[in-house]
């Protein structure tokens, strides 16, 4: 029996890079480390990962370009239209992490949790019920 893998695909804003990832997504989050915010120009940012196996690039590997945001991690953007869109760190070695807003589809798993919460900005009012995690590793339990 072939095991059927869905697919859906990204692309950067102005379409050079496009990209692939194989359902299911492992996880999805909101992610407010001050990194992320100024790669981004965003309040926070919503990532997604997958299992580097479960990533490819399907088109603009010529455009796609890589900066080290910190020793352990790196950031892909595209090189005319300045989409940064993936973030692959030793820290997780075996995954990439995708943000969310480049994809043409939704994935199967929605956002579940906050990540570096107590770095929020304070000029954005977010009421969920998510969870929110924080602290220097950016994801433990914070006193609430
Ligand atoms: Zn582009
Ligand atoms: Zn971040």
């Amino acid at each position: 029996m072939t095991k059927h893998i869905d697919a859906v695909s990204g692309s950067c804003l102005c379409g050079r890079v496009t990209f692939e990832v194989n359902e299911p997504v492992k996880w999805c989050g909101h992610c407010h480390c001050d990194l992320c915010r100024r790669a981004h120009g965003a309040p926070f940012v919503t990532w997604f990962g997958v299992a580097t196996d479960d990533f490819r690039l399907t088109g603009g590997e010529e455009d796609l370009r890589w900066y080290h945001s910190s020793e352990e991690a790196k950031r892909g953007f595209c090189s005319e239209c300045g989409s940064t869109m993936f973030f692959s760190s030793s820290r997780w070695a075996d995954e990439m992490h995708i943000a969310l807003p480049f994809m043409h589809a939704d994935v199967s798993k929605k956002p579940s949790v906050h990540v570096y919460w107590d770095r929020q900005v304070h000029w954005v009012t977010v009421a969920d019920d998510l969870k929110k995690l924080g602290g220097p590793t950016g994801v433990e339990e914070l006193d609430q």
